[in-house]
C-alpha cells in the first residue's frame, strides 16, 4: 500500500535535501477569493518540495476537488504531506513569520494587483533584511514579474506603481505568473548569488496587447508596464462548449487540463469536453509533479478524468486508455475545436500535426525539459507543427520524463499556461505567437520568441470535407 511517504521518496530523487529543507515561500494572497495565482504558487511549491509554505490559507475555491475546492493549507498537504504549512495573518506577519524573516532563503511572493494593499502588507515587515521578494501583477491582459533583493527595494518599486487596483488574471495567465515566480525561486537555490545583483530586476513579462513581444524592452518604466496590463483586452476565446482532444496525461497535461477545468468551471453557458488519451499508469515518480494523481498503478487517463470532474462538475472528461499511434485512434474529427499535444516524442507530434492539418483543427503543442520549454499554436492557416519541427536546427532538449530536476514543475506551469493562452487567442481569431521559456542558470528565467513563421507548404489547409 502506498502512502504519502511515496511522494516524499519520489521528491527526494529530484530535489536535493538542502534545497528542500531550506527554502520557504510566503505567499501574500489577494484580498478576496480570486487569488488563483497564489494557489498555483502554493501547490506548485509543494509539488517542487520546498520546505515551508506560508500563506493566509485563502485563495479561490472551485468545485469539490482536494486541490481547488478547499483551503490552500489543505491543498498543499494533499500535494505533499511533507511540506510544512504555516498560516499567517497578513496584518501580523512580523509575529507569524518569526525567524523566517531573518533568512535569505525565505521568499515573499507578493501579488501586487492592489499596490496599496501590497505596500501595507510589506510595511509590517519592512524592518527585516532577510527575505527576497518576488512580485507579480497578473491581469486579464498579461503578466509582469519582478524580483527585489530586499523588502525595502520592493517597497520602493511599489511606490512607482500608483494605487489603481488591477483586475485579477484569467487562469491561463495566472499559471504563467506563478510558474515564472516559482522557477526564479528554485533557481535561486541552484546557483550562488551574483556578486552585485540589481536591487530590482525583471523576471518575466507577457502581454496580450503585444502578440509579438514577450519581454519588456530594457528601460521600460514599471508604471508603463502596469498601465499596459491594466488596459482591457479584446474578447478572448472561451473554452465553454468546446471539445478538446488532449493527447498525453503527463506533466504538461496536468496543467493544461487543470486550466481547462478551471476555465470550464467558470463557464455558465456550457461546459468544456475533454477526451484524454494515455495508456500509461501512474507511477510513484509521477506523484510529485503530476499533482492530479494520488494512486500508483491507476491508468493515468482515468485518474485525470476523475480529478478534473471534481474540479469542474459541469464539464465532460472522458478517458481513453490507449496511446495515439494512428490517426484513426483519435476518432471522428467532427466538432473537435482543438487537439492539445502533450506528448514527449516528435513522431507523435507529427502524427497529430498531419491529422489537424487534414481536418482543419487547431493544434496546440507544448514541450518541456528540465531547463525550459516551448508552447506553439497552430491554428488553420498558420505554419504547421511538422514544418516547425523540421525547420528547427537547435539541439532538442532532453525529455522532461528523463531528466529529473526541480524546475520541471515550474516549466510545466509556464508552458501549460502559455498553451492555454495561445489557444484562447486562436479561438478568438487573434494572431498567435509561439513562445519559448528558458529556465537555465545562464538565462536565469526568461520568455523569448520562438519561431512562428517558418516555411510551410501546407498553410492553405483544405477545407473540411
Ligand atoms: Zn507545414
Amino acid at each position: 500500500m502506498e502512502d504519502t511517504r511515496s511522494r516524499y521518496d519520489a521528491q527526494s530523487r529530484v530535489l536535493d535535501d538542502e534545497l528542500r529543507s531550506r527554502i520557504a515561500v510566503v505567499d501574500l494572497s489577494y484580498p478576496d477569493e480570486e487569488g488563483i495565482v497564489g494557489r498555483f504558487v502554493q501547490i506548485g511549491a509543494a509539488a517542487a518540495g520546498l520546505g515551508l509554505v506560508a500563506g493566509d490559507g485563502a485563495g479561490r475555491r472551485v468545485g469539490g476537488s482536494r486541490l481547488f475546492g478547499s483551503s490552500c493549507a489543505r491543498a498543499v498537504g494533499a500535494v505533499n504531506a511533507d511540506v510544512r504549512y504555516r498560516r499567517v495573518d497578513p496584518q501580523n506577519l512580523d509575529l507569524d513569520l518569526g525567524r523566517a524573516l531573518r533568512s535569505r532563503d525565505t521568499w515573499i511572493v507578493l501579488h501586487a494587483n492592489d499596490p496599496s494593499r501590497a505596500r501595507e502588507e510589506l510595511a509590517t515587515i519592512a524592518g527585516f533584511d532577510g527575505p527576497r521578494v518576488i512580485m507579480d501583477i497578473a491581469s486579464p491582459a498579461g503578466v509582469a514579474v519582478w524580483r527585489a533583493e530586499r523588502i525595502r527595494d520592493a517597497m520602493d518599486l511599489l511606490e512607482t506603481l500608483g494605487s489603481d487596483v488591477i483586475p485579477t488574471a484569467s487562469v491561463d495567465l495566472a499559471m504563467v505568473a506563478a510558474g515564472l515566480e516559482l522557477n526564479d525561486i528554485l533557481l535561486s537555490g541552484l546557483h550562488t548569488e551574483d556578486d552585485d545583483p540589481p536591487a530590482v530586476g525583471s523576471v518575466g513579462f507577457y502581454s496580450l496587447h503585444r502578440a509579438r513581444l514577450v519581454d519588456a524592452p530594457v528601460g521600460t518604466r514599471f508604471a508603463d508596464i502596469v498601465a499596459e496590463l491594466a488596459r482591457p483586452v479584446e474578447a478572448r476565446g472561451s473554452l465553454a462548449s468546446r471539445r478538446l482532444l488532449q493527447v498525453g496525461a503527463g506533466g504538461i497535461a496536468t496543467w493544461t487540463a487543470i486550466g481547462a477545468a478551471l476555465e470550464g468551471g467558470a463557464a455558465l453557458d456550457g461546459g468544456v469536453a475533454v477526451r484524454i488519451f494515455d495508456a500509461d499508469e501512474v507511477s510513484v515518480s509521477n506523484l510529485n509533479r503530476q499533482i492530479l494523481f494520488d494512486t500508483p498503478g491507476e491508468p493515468k487517463a482515468r485518474a485525470m478524468a476523475r480529478a478534473l470532474a471534481e474540479i469542474d462538475p459541469w464539464g465532460l472528461y472522458e478517458p481513453v486508455e490507449q496511446f495515439v499511434q494512428s490517426p484513426d485512434d483519435l476518432g471522428e474529427p467532427d466538432g473537435v475545436t482543438a487537439v492539445v499535444s502533450a506528448v514527449d516524442d516528435d513522431e507523435a507530434r507529427v502524427l497529430l500535426a498531419r491529422h489537424c492539418r487534414e481536418h482543419g483543427v487547431c493544434l496546440v503543442n507544448g514541450g518541456t525539459s528540465a531547463t525550459g520549454g516551448q508552447a506553439t499554436i497552430h491554428p488553420v492557416g498558420a505554419a504547421c507543427l511538422e514544418c516547425l519541427l523540421q525547420g528547427k536546427t537547435a539541439p532538442r532538449p532532453e525529455s522532461c520524463a528523463l531528466v529529473a530536476e526541480q524546475s520541471i514543475v515550474s516549466s510545466n506551469l509556464v508552458v501549460g499556461g502559455l498553451m492555454l493562452a495561445g489557444l484562447r487567442t486562436a479561438l478568438a481569431g487573434g494572431r498567435c505567437q509561439n513562445v519559448g521559456f528558458s529556465g537555465t542558470g545562464e538565462c536565469r528565467n526568461r520568455l523569448y520568441k520562438y519561431p512562428t513563421n517558418v516555411a510551410c507548404p501546407h498553410r492553405l489547409a483544405p477545407a473540411r470535407a
